[in-house]
C-alpha cells in the first residue's frame, strides 16, 4: 500500500516539474497525438490490403445454374508425376469429364475449361470461369508430397460464399469408405483469389501415397470420387436428396499410361 502510495506521489512530482515547460507539455500531447494518428493510419491501411487482392464475389452459391468445371494442368503441364500410372493431368481430366456428366444428368449447366490434353494458362482459366453468369467454379486435382505417408482430400476455397460449397465437398468426399481427412484449407490460388463467384479447388488424394495413387488407378474409384462431388454440388443448389448416382462404365478416353523408360520427373508443372 505504501509503495504504491509513493509511486503515486512520485509521478505526480515528475509531471510537475516536467510541466513547468508549457512547451514541453505541449510536445508530449503532440507526441500522443501524433502516435495516434499513425495507429490509426496503419489499421486502415492493413485493412484495406487485406481486401485489395480479391476479386468482388458474386455470392451465386445457391443461385447457381452453371457449374464451371475445370480440370487441372494439361498438355505440357503434367502436374503431380507418378513412375507409375498416368499423370495427375490424366486423372484430374477423366474426373472432371464424369463430374461434367453427372452435373449436366442433373439439370445444370456446365463449362468445362479443357475436355483434352492441352495445356490452359491459368488466367484463361480465370477469364472462362469469370465469362458465366450465375456460375460456380470446380477445379479437379491431385495431390503430391515428397512424405509419402501423407495422404487425405483436401478442399481448398477464398471467398466467404465458397466456404459452404466447400464444406459440403469435403464431407461428401469423407463418406468415401477408408478415406482420410485433409480438411478444408483457404489458399490464395489464382483461380480462387481472382474469382467473381464461389470457388474451389478439390484436391481428390495424394498420388504419391501408394494406397490414394493405387485407388485412383481404378475407374469405378474416380467414378466414386465425381459422384460425390456432383452429389456434394446438387446439394447445394437444390437441396438433399435431390441426387441421383448413375455409373459409367468406363470413361470414353482412359487416362494415358506414360511411356515405357520415363524417368518419372516433372515437366514444367505448375500448380493450381
Ligand atoms: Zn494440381
Amino acid at each position: 500500500m505504501n509503495a504504491r502510495r509513493n509511486t503515486v506521489v512520485s509521478l505526480e512530482l515528475a509531471e510537475k516539474l516536467f510541466c513547468r515547460s508549457r512547451g514541453f507539455c505541449y510536445w508530449i500531447i503532440m507526441t500522443r497525438l501524433v502516435n495516434r494518428i499513425v495507429t490509426i493510419g496503419l489499421v486502415v491501411l492493413l485493412a484495406a490490403c487485406a481486401t485489395t487482392p480479391t476479386a468482388k464475389v458474386n455470392n451465386t452459391s445457391k443461385t447457381f445454374s452453371t457449374v464451371v468445371v475445370d480440370a487441372g494442368h494439361g498438355g505440357k503441364d503434367s502436374g503431380a508425376y507418378r513412375r507409375y500410372g498416368p499423370p495427375e493431368k490424366a486423372v484430374a481430366l477423366d474426373v472432371a469429364q464424369r463430374l461434367d456428366r453427372k452435373l449436366r444428368e442433373s439439370q445444370l449447366k456446365t463449362v468445362m475449361t479443357r475436355s483434352s490434353d492441352v495445356f490452359i494458362p491459368l488466367n484463361d482459366r480465370v477469364a472462362i470461369e469469370n465469362a458465366q453468369r450465375n456460375a460456380i467454379f470446380v477445379s479437379i486435382h491431385f495431390n503430391d508430397s515428397r512424405r509419402r505417408g501423407i495422404k487425405g482430400f483436401e478442399t481448398y476455397y477464398r471467398s466467404g460464399p465458397s466456404f459452404d460449397l466447400a464444406n459440403r465437398i469435403q464431407a461428401k468426399l469423407m463418406t468415401i469408405p477408408n478415406s482420410a481427412n485433409g480438411g478444408v484449407h483457404t489458399a490464395n490460388f489464382r483461380v480462387l483469389r481472382l474469382a467473381s463467384c464461389p470457388a474451389v479447388l478439390v484436391e481428390c488424394g495424394y498420388l504419391s501415397n501408394r494406397s490414394e495413387g493405387n485407388k485412383t488407378r481404378d475407374w469405378e474409384y474416380r467414378e466414386l470420387l465425381a459422384d460425390r462431388i456432383a452429389e456434394a454440388i446438387v446439394e447445394q443448389r437444390f437441396g438433399a436428396g435431390v441426387y441421383r448416382a448413375s455409373t459409367q462404365v468406363a470413361a470414353q478416353s482412359p487416362p494415358q499410361e506414360p511411356a515405357s523408360g520415363d524417368t518419372g520427373s516433372a515437366t514444367g508443372a505448375t500448380r493450381r
